[in-house]
């Protein structure tokens, strides 16, 4: 009997922390759709087979989260435009003779930042912090929406010199003023929107920053999730509005939703549902 179902999974490692099974079971089953969506462990070393292993067995697509969303952009042998801007994938579509590779962590942040929590980012100054995969996978989507200012601050200030590097020229097509800036040096701006792109809370480390980087109408996410960090607080203590990043998690799926299946599932529902729990 022929299979009729289509197949998905998230691929990385570790993945038994992952929500996608979970986010896209709902998607399914508000859509109607009959899809299975496992999480997939892969060695650290095998990606790629694990990838191959997936197209065997007829599999039609994968998200693909940590540390393997460079090794992904590799694989892809063709790219969405956010993916080749950003170099990293985190949906991929298995065709044919083709591997194609997204990015939607940009548009799932940017549409949490706008739509969910009313936070719209034109003409706004936004300092990101972090140089890793997740900040460098957001900012052409941020710089699109047209900031008057995007800075960027990383522990390792070289880090944010290369990406400021790479991004320049889409910076000055949106007329976006791109800076760096170091940690420290922060406090004495006002930022609409600050965003803690960094691994930083996974480990409980703190980030250093000065207090007085957080006003009251500014608006602090941390792109982790699932539990209050230090930065969260501290933001809250100086009177910033807070968010958490379940919201770019579950809107990051529902745009990889809309490439496999061609449907917009609604988000709130399944923000709630997975806050509540
Ligand atoms: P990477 O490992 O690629 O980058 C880590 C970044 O964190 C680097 O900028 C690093 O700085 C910084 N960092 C790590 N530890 C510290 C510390 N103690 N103090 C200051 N800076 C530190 O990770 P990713 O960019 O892929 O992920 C970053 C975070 O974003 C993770 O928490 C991840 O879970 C989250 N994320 C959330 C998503 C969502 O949908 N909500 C989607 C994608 C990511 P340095 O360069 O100096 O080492």
């Amino acid at each position: 009997m022929t299979d009729l179902k289509k197949h998905f999974a998230v691929i990385g490692n570790p993945i038994h922390h992952s929500l996608s099974p979970q986010i896209h079971a709902a998607f399914a089953k508000e859509t109607g759709l009959d899809i299975d969506y496992e999480a997939v462990l892969s060695p650290l070393d095998q990606f790629k087979n694990t990838i191959h292993t997936l197209i065997t067995q007829k599999f039609t697509g994968a998200n693909v989260t940590l540390p393997f969303k460079k090794e992904a952009y590799q694989l892809a042998t063709t790219h969405s435009s956010h993916a080749r801007i950003s170099e990293a994938v985190n949906t991929l579509e298995f065709k044919e003779d083709e591997i194609i590779g997204h990015n939607t962590d940009g548009i799932g942040l940017v549409r949490d930042l706008e739509q969910n929590l009313d936070t719209h980012l034109k003409n706004k100054k936004i300092l990101l912090i972090g140089a890793g995969g997740a900040a460098e996978g957001v900012i052409y989507s941020m710089l699109e929406k047209k900031p008057s200012e995007l800075t960027l601050t990383n522990r390792t200030i070289e880090k944010s010199n290369v990406i400021q590097n790479k991004m320049d020229v889409h910076a000055k097509s949106f007329d976006v003023n791109l800076n760096v800036t170091e940690i420290a040096k922060c406090p004495h701006q006002y930022f609409d929107v600050i965003i803690n792109a960094t691994s930083a809370s996974l480990i409980n480390a703190e980030l250093h920053m000065d207090p007085k980087v957080f006003h009251k109408g500014s608006l602090a996410y941390d792109m982790m999730y699932g539990k209050e960090t230090s930065y969260i607080r501290e933001a809250r203590s100086q009177g910033s509005k807070t968010s958490d990043g379940l919201g770019m998690l579950v809107e990051q799926a529902a745009e990889a939703f809309f490439i496999w299946h061609h449907i917009q599932p609604t988000t709130r529902s399944v923000i709630e549902s997975l806050r509540s729990h």
